[in-house]
């Protein structure tokens, strides 16, 4: 992050020098997770420098099918941020402004062919929000180089967090690595700088004769179809389209309606899953259709709260879930090794996670074919819907992890291969707690038992007969754990199978295991 923020220090002294943008130059937005029109800072910043040049704005957005297969990003959500590309195009060119689509397949030669295509549209102005991942921020620095070698200028903006990484820190100077205090300098911070969340200002019409010197064939430039290997069928298409409609007006519409018809019950209703309790706007989130900053605003707004400590329990406990999300991106930025396969709490790497059939339990668990039903229900809606509630996907993590002992790096990455809402910070985030390796987690002794969670948080088991359709006749508490209790035939003549552990004696071994790797036996 220090390089960067030398970088980010660099290029604003060379804007200050460089040659302005003109009618003949246009300046250039680099869309990234930020697809949005509405309340985004650095695109209202290149249209503002564009605006007292009188020159036109160019978007740009790089399809890499590499970083796309680095990340293990899902089908579903490459499907989810080509759409979400429509509709940004549409909105864009209601404002006069293009956005040029442009596939490079390898991925190291990104910064170039940027700066290829700003010569020829004769741009000397990029600008983009930054992201956090350690790749992003490694070619983020490249580019900067890059442009400011080239006499080009490249603004980066902090702009996906409500408050920047690297500005909260502990009375001792460190960066927090527990979330309570952490949210209590986040709400600390907001209310003390109430600019540290000011909306960007909304994007102005770049008049028809500034348009006009655009070559034409920025307009209209086609959205590839996606990568070999990120395709869905005909049959997912239809079923995902139906689910996750794409782009920044139905992030907003989801907004208000949460907001409207949920949020005062979302403390009380949040864990359960069939409940539908929560905004479902994580995939919106992660793609940038929205951000956390218009959140705050039109959750406080609609929930007429002077702060982020009043209005009802609702609002305030959905503010606490959705700053986890910046949680885990300062977490991100501060220990970027999370995202190179290796645990923040450094010796839960030497776990020796269990070899007797771990292959063919992984398996069993990415298809739902546990015998725990409330497990089995989570992973099927996962394959379905591309999304799980959060309450399964801490059930399924601490399963997968402690029960089964399979390394839960495969876990986090077969969510990111089926998430419509992947995000690297929060889905290593969420994997660390659930398997007590990460950045404030679950204790390790604390394993989750599966059946009480299901009778707990699924007590009439509506959520497991929705999604195991051969469990449905199954009445009463049976639905929990049919084999122990009374429903073992009907579940073995549906073909439901029986249990893969025992679950009591499978937490035995994962303490020991977790004992030992910690040298506390
Ligand atoms: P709501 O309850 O309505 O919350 C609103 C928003 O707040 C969410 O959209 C999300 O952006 C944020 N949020 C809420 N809870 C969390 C949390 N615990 N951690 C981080 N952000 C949160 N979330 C992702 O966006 N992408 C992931 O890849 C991801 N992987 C996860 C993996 C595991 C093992 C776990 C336990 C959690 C993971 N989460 C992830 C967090 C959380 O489960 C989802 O954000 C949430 O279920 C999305 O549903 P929603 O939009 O209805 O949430």
């Amino acid at each position: 992050m220090s390089v960067l923020n030398t970088a980010v220090k660099e290029t604003a002294k060379q804007l200050a020098k460089a040659e302005p943008p003109s009618k003949e130059s246009p300046v250039v937005h680099f869309f990234k997770s930020d697809l949005r029109v509405h309340d985004n800072r650095a695109l209202s910043q290149a249209r503002a420098l564009a605006k007292e040049n009188e020159a036109p704005l160019v978007g740009l957005y790089v399809v890499s099918p590499q970083d796309w297969e680095a990340h293990n990003t899902a089908p579903v959500r490459v499907d989810f941020m080509l759409r979400t590309l429509t509709v940004l195009q549409e909105d864009l060119a209601k404002l006069n402004i293009p956005l040029w689509i442009e596939t490079v397949e390898d991925r190291k030669q990104v910064p170039r062919r940027i700066l290829e295509l700003m010569d020829t549209w004769k741009a000397r102005h990029l600008f983009a929000n930054l992201e956090y991942e350690p790749d992003e921020l490694r070619r983020e620095t490249k580019l900067v180089r890059l442009c400011a070698s080239q006499g080009k200028t490249m603004t980066v903006v902090h702009d996906t967090c409500g408050v920047p990484p690297g500005e909260l820190v502990t009375g001792g100077g460190k960066q927090y690595s527990v979330y309570t205090p952490w949210f209590r300098a986040f709400k600390q911070r907001i209310h003390d700088d109430e600019h540290v969340i000011d909306q960007a200002d909304d994007l102005v019409k770049v008049p028809d004769s500034i348009k006009e010197q655009l070559p034409k064939e920025l307009f209209g430039c086609a959205i590839p179809e996606a990568p070999e290997g990120k395709r869905l069928t005909d049959e997912e298409k239809k079923r995902f389209h139906q689910m996750w409609p794409a782009g920044e007006h139905e992030a907003s519409a989801r907004l208000e309606k949460f907001c409207k018809t949920r949020i005062d019950e979302y403390a009380d209703k949040r864990d359960f899953p069939a409940a539908s309790a929560t905004s479902a706007l994580s995939p919106y989130l992660a793609s940038g259709a929205i951000c956390t900053r218009t959140i705050i605003h039109t959750a406080s707004d609609r929930a007429k709260a002077s702060s982020l400590d009043s209005g009802s329990k609702g609002f305030r406990v959905w503010i606490s879930e959705v700053a986890w999300r910046d949680f885990y991106k300062h977490v991100l930025v501060n220990w970027p090794f999370i995202a190179m396969n290796k645990p923040y709490k450094y010796e839960t790497a030497n776990i020796e996670w269990s070899t007797d059939d771990s292959d063919a339990k992984f398996e069993a668990w990415t298809q739902g074919r546990t015998g725990y039903p409330i497990v089995d229900a989570a992973m099927r809606q996962l394959l379905h819907e591309g999304w799980m509630h959060n309450r399964t996907r801490m059930i399924v993590a601490s399963f997968l992890s402690k029960d089964l002992l399979v390394d839960w790096r495969r876990g986090e990455q077969w969510f990111m291969r089926h998430l419509v809402d992947g995000d690297v910070a929060s889905n290593i985030g969420g994997w660390g707690f659930a398997a007590s390796v990460g950045v404030d987690p679950q204790p390790y002794f604390r394993i989750f038992n599966p059946y009480l969670q299901s009778e707990k948080f699924d007590a009439d088991g509506k959520f497991i007969r929705q999604w195991l359709p051969e469990l449905a006749r199954i009445s009463g508490k049976a639905i929990h754990e049919p084999y122990a209790r009374g429903a073992g035939s009907q579940a073995q003549k549906a073909g439901y199978p029986k249990p893969l552990v025992d679950h009591k004696a499978a937490r035995d071994i994962a303490l020991a295991a977790y004992k030992k790797a910690s040298g506390k036996e």
